[in-house]
């Protein structure tokens, strides 16, 4: 497997260049905190605790895992953040993460405030080049996981699954007419059917002249390479344009338990191994087939993101090609995002938002990916560490260090 020797995420100066040292300092001791699996798991569950007994732990946590993972508590709470990494090339992808809601209320409210990044995004096409939402916040998980086991639905439940499509479409809709993309993130296996067959409708609805709606198929699903050809088949075949957001996917432990405990055969690959095969397979299926789809790869595994650049290569693709995004999350792997935007290729970041109480699921699934494995230090905190010590070395203030200010601000 060929890497492309134009673009090494090696370089921290890059990586890091938008941090202050002190901003590189705090994000040293967050991660620090989260890489020891037991003070790790005692900090999250004492937050749980300290959160769910109302105790004014906000203010704290704001400061700290929030300010690095996420924008702000709303939209233009994010402007800080959407100007510097534009300013490295990098675009936003405005990710409104409220989790747990469960009312008409609430889905509705997800959709406006989706609808709202779409405006966002239409004011500064350059830095917010999608938009983003997730299926749990516009329908209930339940009933999605109802259809999705072909259950027969109730009069009440139609209507209600009724209104799901009602909501997407408005997105989607909203999403065509601003000429924004919109990516639909995947969830759990047990409610991906009814999504998959919700973003396949509004593709053959919006993706007429170009990809604006991007359905998301998770590799670590052994089913998933078959649905994303059978995917493309359908595309081509009803001539419109395929959107595939490629990730590995980020639920395996409950994926794991819940086919275990209810006694079906294991959804996911058997181990990383055949993941890591899936994924390649996919970015490199989505290449071959790049006049009929758009991609965006959403990783931050070094090894991938450098298969991809080396497939584009191979297929005479040009870094900038505008049919290819390479995406990450805020707060994590600047190694990869900053120094393929310096090499000139598309690349993107979710940035997170949203009341602190609300995203805390969030910050604790990124708590828990950057606890240490086997012993070894997180990916993100052997990078924080080598950029320190460079810094140290070089006596060297870097570029944009106003950022601690603006920051403290989102
Ligand atoms: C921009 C972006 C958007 C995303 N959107 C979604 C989304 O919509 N839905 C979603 O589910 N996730 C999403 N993710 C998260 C993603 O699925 C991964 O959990 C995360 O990125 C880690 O995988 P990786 O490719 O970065 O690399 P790595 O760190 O190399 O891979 C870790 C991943 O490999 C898989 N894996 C690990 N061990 C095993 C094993 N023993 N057997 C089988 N598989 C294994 C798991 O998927 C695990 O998360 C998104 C990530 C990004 C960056």
């Amino acid at each position: 497997m060929g890497e492309n020797s134009e673009v090494s995420f090696e370089d921290t100066s890059v990586a890091f260049s938008y941090k202050s040292d002190a901003a590189l300092k705090k994000a040293n001791s967050i991660f620090s905190i989260v890489n020891h699996p037991w003070v790790s798991s005692i900090a999250i569950a004492s937050v749980k605790l300290a959160l769910a007994l109302r105790l004014p732990v906000e203010g704290i946590i704001k400061r700290t895992a929030f300010d690095h993972f996420c924008g702000g508590v709303s939209i233009d709470g994010c402007d800080d953040e959407i100007a510097i990494l534009s300013k490295h090339g990098v675009g936003t992808i405005l990710d409104y993460s409220v989790e747990g809601e469960d009312s008409d209320a609430d889905f509705d409210e997800t959709m406006r405030e989706t609808i709202r990044t779409i405006e966002k995004a239409e004011q500064n096409r350059a830095a917010i080049p999608f938009s983003v939402f997730k299926p749990s916040g516009v329908a209930s998980s339940e009933l999605l996981a109802k259809v999705h086991r072909g259950d027969a639905l109730t009069p009440e439940e139609q209507a209600s699954f009724e209104r799901v499509r009602e909501r997407v479409d408005t997105i989607c809709g909203r999403a065509s007419v601003a000429g924004i993309p919109v990516l639909i993130d995947a969830e759990h296996s047990w409610t991906q059917d009814p999504v998959d067959a919700l973003a396949h409708q509004m593709m053959q609805k919006y993706n007429r002249e170009r990809a604006i709606v991007f359905n998301t198929y998770q590799l670590y699903r052994t089913a998933s390479l078959t649905n994303l050809k059978r995917a493309l088949g359908g595309a081509k075949e009803r001539r419109f344009r395929l959107g595939a957001k490629l990730v590995r996917g980020a639920y395996m432990e409950k994926e794991r338990a819940r086919a275990a405990s209810m006694g079906y055969p294991d959804p996911i690959q058997p181990d990383k191994e055949a993941c890591d095969r899936a994924f390649d397979e996919g970015l490199a299926f989505c290449i071959d087939d790049i006049d009929h789809l758009d991609l965006v790869c959403g990783s931050h595994n070094e090894r991938s993101n450098l298969y991809l650049a080396s497939l584009m290569k191979k297929r005479g693709l040009s870094n900038d090609d505008a049919r290819v995004w390479f995406a990450q999350l805020y707060g994590m792997s600047d190694n990869i995002s900053f120094n393929l935007a310096k090499a000139g290729y598309r690349v993107a970041k979710y940035l997170p938002y949203g009341p602190v109480r609300s995203v805390m699921p969030y910050l604790f699934r990124r708590a828990e990916e950057n606890t240490s494995v086997a012993g070894q230090s997180s990916r993100e905190l052997v990078l924080i560490r080598k950029e320190l010590e460079r810094r140290k070395q070089q006596g060297q203030k870097p570029q944009g260090s106003d950022n601690a200010a603006s920051r403290s601000r989102a």
